[in-house]
């Protein structure tokens, strides 16, 4: 039977609106404080940050939780970015003209994510990762172009390279850390579990992540460009294999680790920034580059589970009254007595046949008819136990499985839907019985076929019998 799990009701917000704004306004700058920090004390003297979390940061909470979007938001972001870099004694004019910068990137960048799409934003398929992209991209190009007009000189490179350098910085970070922040607890589409097993192992997640970390340690003993592309293959694998978060934290992991490896030199570029400073720039583009590739497949693979969820929903359960479709309710039913064999208890079927259903249709239409089977199946489902199956069988008819039910439970639950339908209102002058037959066995038969095969004969009679009854039949 399909549940419908309500969410748990949120607690009330009892602060007011200036207090949750001042809150927002606090945990933003909080966040943005300690990530520039960070930036700050792992950039190399005299050189931009090769990784600059802090952009990264603001612009999540902003498209994420969009009601913090607001003007003192932005304004504190700011004031926060100049705050960090003035009490880590970097100079006036250089913290000013590298967080406007950072400001105009973040803001286009917000803007560009939320357009047509002020709703939250979390990172669950293609359209998001595309989204996300063109934002990172906007705000990389935004604040590289403030940072170069302000400042004549960004670092000891020529102008084009220092721009370079900070462009590829700039998307890097963002694509390091955007996606984990916007896929962090996010409602995604899930991969059925599968049982542990070899196999399982194999195709499930533990070894794809196994793989990434022991070809990212390989990265210790390895020099040179195959640094840059060890990993990939296990981070395509985890991103067709484990959730969307895990993909984007290795991901970023691994561009952290390759970034580190960069700057010491080992990509043998001549360092982070090296001779020229090229080579170090468009290896940190590099980065970036092939950090797309896991994320975009990640991205499709979502894709392609939320429509195998849907295509699997709509042939496992009936589109009208949402109770199992007849060959979802068989193949289930027969599921659960295979585990209730070994147990030795009751078990019921019961069928249910809505009388002279053929007339509600011919008197009242189609549309009637589809209301009255809605309601019966609310009807049944309101008066089952949690463990019962629910299904559909076609037309007019539906089957319930009752595990663990003896023959007076079981025709206590039929008795109750029987009377249930008898105040089922189709139209207020028109109401719906329902006859049903009962099988039952104090044992778990091996097939589901003797129940269906002996509950539709007890359906046959309770409609000899004159409708609006139940029949009960014995396997014993
Ligand atoms: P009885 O009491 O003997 O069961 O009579 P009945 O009229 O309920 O049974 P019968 O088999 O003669 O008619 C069943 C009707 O159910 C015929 C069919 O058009 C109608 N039906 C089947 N599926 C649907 C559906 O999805 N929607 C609607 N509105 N009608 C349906
Ligand atoms: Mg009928
Ligand atoms: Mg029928």
């Amino acid at each position: 039977m399909r549940r419908t799990t309500l969410p748990a009701t949120p607690e009330p917000d009892m602060r007011s609106p200036a207090a949750r704004a001042a809150t927002d306004v606090a945990m933003l700058s909080a966040a943005v404080f300690v990530a520039a920090i960070i930036g700050i004390h792992s950039r190399p003297p005299g050189l931009l940050a090769s990784v600059w979390v802090a952009n990264a940061v603001a612009l999540s909470v902003f498209v994420r939780w969009p009601r913090t979007f607001t003007a003192p938001a932005a304004v504190a972001a700011l004031l926060t970015l100049v705050t960090a870099d003035l009490v880590s004694g970097t100079d006036v004019y250089a913290t000013i003209a590298f967080n406007v910068a950072n400001i105009v990137g973040i803001l286009g960048g917000t803007l560009v994510i939320r357009r047509r799409h002020p709703e939250p934003m979390t990172f669950a398929g293609s359209a998001d990762f595309a989204r996300m992209c063109i934002g990172i991209v906007v705000a990389a190009l935004l604040s590289t172009t403030v940072a170069t007009l302000s400042s004549s000189r960004l670092g000891p490179h020529a102008p084009a390279v220092e721009a370079l350098s900070w462009f590829g910085s700039e998307l890097t970070s963002y694509l390091l850390i955007v996606p984990v922040l916007l896929s962090f607890r996010a409602s995604t589409p899930r991969r059925r579990s599968r049982p542990a097993s070899l196999r399982g192992l194999i195709t499930g997640e533990t070894a794809p992540i196994a793989l990434t970390v022991l070809l990212m340690l390989a990265g210790l003993i390895v020099q040179g460009p195959l640094l840059l592309a060890l990993p990939l293959p296990a981070l395509l694998w985890c991103a067709t294999r484990i959730p969307i978060f895990g993909t984007a934290l290795l991901t970023a992991l691994w561009s952290a680790w390759t970034l580190l490896f960069l700057g010491r030199g080992e990509l043998q570029t001549g360092g982070l920034l090296g001779a020229d400073g090229q080579d170090g720039a468009s290896a940190v583009l590099s980065v970036a580059l092939v950090a797309l590739g896991p994320l975009l497949v990640a991205a499709v693979s979502l894709d392609r589970m939320a429509v195998q969820n849907k295509l699997r929903e709509a042939l496992e359960y009936d589109s009208l009254t949402g109770v199992l479709s007849r060959a979802a309710f068989l193949r289930r039913s027969q599921q659960r007595l295979d585990t209730l064999i070994t147990d030795s208890r009751p078990v019921a079927l019961l069928m249910l046949d809505l009388d002279h259903f053929k007339s509600i249709n011919d008197t009242l239409g189609h549309a009637v008819g589809d209301i009255a089977l809605v309601r019966s199946a609310a009807c049944i489902r309101g008066a089952l136990p949690d463990d019962a199956i629910a299904g559909r069988m076609g037309g007019e008819e539906f089957a319930i499985l009752l595990p663990h039910a003896d023959q007076e439970d079981a025709a206590s639950i039929a008795d109750s839907i029987r009377r249930d339908h008898e105040r089922l209102h189709v139209l207020s002058s028109r109401t719906a019985t329902v006859s049903i037959g009962l099988a039952w066995s104090s044992y778990a038969p091996q097939s589901v076929s003797p129940l269906l095969v002996s509950a539709d004969h007890a359906l046959y009679d309770a409609k000899r019998r004159g409708r609006n009854t139940v029949v009960a039949v014995s396997l014993d």
